[in-house]
């Protein structure tokens, strides 16, 4: 899961950042809203989370203008960050589109659990466990169990892991994996992905689990029977 952080405050970007990279988010970190609409052109999101308290262009006309968009970018989940005075601001923000909000100084695991609340949103899921026939991968503690035995995953197989059973009976290409596992400042190669979906492939074969290859689509989970 890819997030774009927008935050103008050096410390708490960094603190931010740093904490869900910890949670195995990949994450890109911007501190103007003119950098975060040239972000969100150029890579897909899961997430964003926005301060609206930025220099020049405001966190509030970055959402309206990401809201306005006519593409399926206009609809990435948006978590606006606001000073804890700045009512007005979080009735506009959640009146521009924003998902949710969080009050500075926020608790880490706060952010942490509604980011996952709202990746799960976006996915249709009812809660933090992706369930799969015999198959069921914890988003927050990244542990997948085959009938109650654990699953030796590296964290790059289980980001894998959790994007194709998200996307479950739906083929997701080896550049939409790599974009979604992959801050700007991370370099991973496609034939790194190919290594990885290997690997995954042959630890999920206990679990009855097939990942599928579409030749020139990529790689896929069925839906469970
Ligand atoms: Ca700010």
């Amino acid at each position: 899961m890819r997030i774009l952080l927008v935050e103008d405050d050096a410390a708490l970007g960094e603190a931010t950042r740093q904490s869900l990279r910890n949670e195995s988010y990949a994450v890109d970190w911007v501190s103007e809203g003119e950098r975060a609409l040239s972000a969100i052109e150029s890579a897909p999101y899961d997430l964003i989370i926005l301060d609206l308290g930025l220099p020049r262009m405001s966190g509030l006309a970055v959402l309206r203008v990401l809201r306005a968009r006519g593409d399926p970018k206009a609809a990435t989940p948006v978590l606006i960050t606001t000073a804890r005075d700045a009512v007005t601001d979080r009735v506009e923000g959640l009146d521009a589109g924003a998902d949710d909000y969080l009050v500075k100084p926020f608790a880490v695991s706060e952010l942490h659990a509604r980011v996952r609340a709202l990746i799960r949103r976006r996915n249709a899921a009812a809660s933090s466990e992706l369930v799969h026939g015999r198959l069921r991968f914890d988003q927050v503690s990244r542990q997948a169990r085959a009938d109650d035995q654990p699953l030796e995953l590296s964290a790059r197989e289980a980001g894998i892991l959790e994007v194709l059973l998200l996307r479950a009976g739906r083929a997701v290409s080896k550049e939409q994996l790599l974009e979604s596992l992959c801050a700007w400042d991370t370099d991973i190669s496609l034939n790194a992905i190919e290594v990885y979906v290997h690997r995954l492939r042959k630890k999920l074969e206990v679990a009855g689990i097939e990942v599928r290859t579409f030749r020139g689509l990529g790689y896929c989970i069925e839906k469970p029977q």
